[in-house]
């Protein structure tokens, strides 16, 4: 018997076959000797093997223990791992788990960040719902919110992040169009924004739980906030995290990670909301995965306890501060006679957000990415990626998409790799300019 020859898939399949990350991994594989500034991975040379090491000895020294991790876990996560996040955050923010208004029940453990903002877009969002972004933004998460059915509104940055006069004037306009009722969610990734680098200021941290509160009056406007960066400080402490003016935790959701601090092979991440939200969620994830790695998350909650994981953040932050400035001043050597050309200096996370003049683009199809990639042999992500497309609007009266950007990573190259990516780049730039 012969098979019809259709698969019938699914009505809800929205997300685009052809995911950005995809394209530059094949383009790597396919172009080899290409150098990647583009790959956000985190530094080889500086994965954690021996406190992973340590901490899995400790583990499986004891067979109960060990048994323990390598049994199925709970879905909220490890009671373990969340006591242990409640001292950590309280750490990060210098406030107690009471200031914070937090405790347990208001932890879920997931499958890195990207689980949990899959999951609280999955259960607060319906199609057509409103969530105002930050241009650029993290763009996988718009590929969230594209694949529920979500309307992307961007609002404009600034060098102290996302313009809270631009957050004011656009719940405006929404109003009088009569579409206020369907803002849900303000996105925001508060430190280092991938891509640009740069963070919410303080200020603007206080007023956006001001301002989200002043405009919850058809329903809850919450804030997600993403704090995937806030460890990877190089120029001074921690931030204080929006939710941190939000002592009440009713506006603002929380998501952090431990994939850039120490090891995303671990998958770990976590949320931190009422626990009404951390209960929907919580039954999502039940029906997805049952809980995240219980092995990952004793690892976590070993190198937490033991202190080891403190240390590590000290050297990597060390590690990454000197790539920093490195690609900093291979930009200055390499770029600065190209007129136009500008960058902003990050004080933390992992990316420098390079502008070029408007004549020149960047995306896949460019002249400047079609010669890098071939000719130079080195990669960067092109800047338009990380600019929302709005589905309330025509293409007509979409805002202009930025074209001229490129997202570089110091994360991945040592300093060698780094020099020599930005003289590569700057050359595709040169012949272009
Ligand atoms: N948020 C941001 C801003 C990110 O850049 C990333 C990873 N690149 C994530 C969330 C998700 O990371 P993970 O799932 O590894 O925690």
């Amino acid at each position: 018997m012969s098979l019809p020859s259709q698969i019938s898939f699914s009505k809800k399949r929205t997300w685009s076959h052809d995911l950005p990350i995809s394209f530059l991994m094949q383009q790597g594989v396919e172009n080899p000797g290409v150098l990647s500034l583009a790959a956000g991975l985190v530094d080889q040379g500086s994965l954690p093997v021996d406190s992973t090491r340590k901490a899995l000895e400790a583990l499986f020294a004891d067979p109960k223990t060990g048994r323990e991790a390598l049994q199925y876990g709970t879905t909220a996560g490890s009671l373990a791992l969340r006591t242990l996040l409640l001292s950590h955050l309280s750490n990060l923010e210098q406030k107690s788990a009471d200031e914070l208004g937090i405790t347990v029940d208001n932890i879920i453990v997931t499958t890195g960040s990207q689980q949990f903002l899959s999951l609280a877009g999955e259960v607060l969002l319906d199609p057509g719902d409103i969530c105002l972004v930050a241009a650029p933004t993290y763009f996988v998460f718009l590929g969230v919110l594209q694949g529920l059915g979500a309307r992307i509104i961007s609002v404009e940055t600034d060098e102290f992040g996302m313009r809270m006069d631009a957050l004011e004037s656009t719940l405006e306009m929404l109003e009088s169009q009569g579409e206020l009722a369907k803002v849900k969610m303000i996105y925001l990734v508060s430190d280092y924004e991938n891509p640009s680098g740069l963070s919410l200021s303080i200020d603007r941290r206080r007023q956006v739980v001001e301002i989200a509160r002043k405009w919850s009056r058809m329903q809850r406007i919450l804030i997600l906030e993403d704090l995937a960066y806030r460890e990877l400080c190089y120029d001074g402490p921690v931030a204080p995290s929006i939710r941190s003016f939000d002592p009440t935790g009713e506006t603002v959701i929380l998501t952090q990670t431990f994939s850039k601090s120490f090891s995303p092979g671990l998958r770990v991440g976590f949320g931190v909301a009422s626990p009404e939200i951390c209960a929907a969620i919580r039954d999502k994830k039940g029906n997805d995965d049952f809980g995240s790695t219980n092995l990952s998350q004793h690892i976590l909650a070993r190198v937490l306890d033991d202190k080891l994981y403190y240390e590590h953040v000290e050297q990597l932050r060390s590690v990454y501060r000197e790539k920093r400035d490195c690609m900093l001043d291979a930009a200055d050597a390499c770029f600065s006679d190209i007129p136009g050309v500008h960058w902003v200096h990050p004080n933390g996370g992992l990316y420098v957000w390079m502008t070029l003049p408007e004549s020149i683009e960047t995306g896949f199809q460019s002249p400047l990415f079609q010669r890098a990639v071939h000719e130079d042999k080195v990669m960067y992500v092109p800047g338009e990626l990380f600019y929302a497309f709005d589905q309330g609007i025509s293409a007509e009266e979409q805002p202009a998409i930025q074209k001229n950007h490129m997202r570089l990573t110091f994360g991945v190259q040592n300093p060698e790799g780094i020099r020599e990516g930005m003289k590569r780049l700057s050359n595709a730039v040169k012949s272009l300019s």
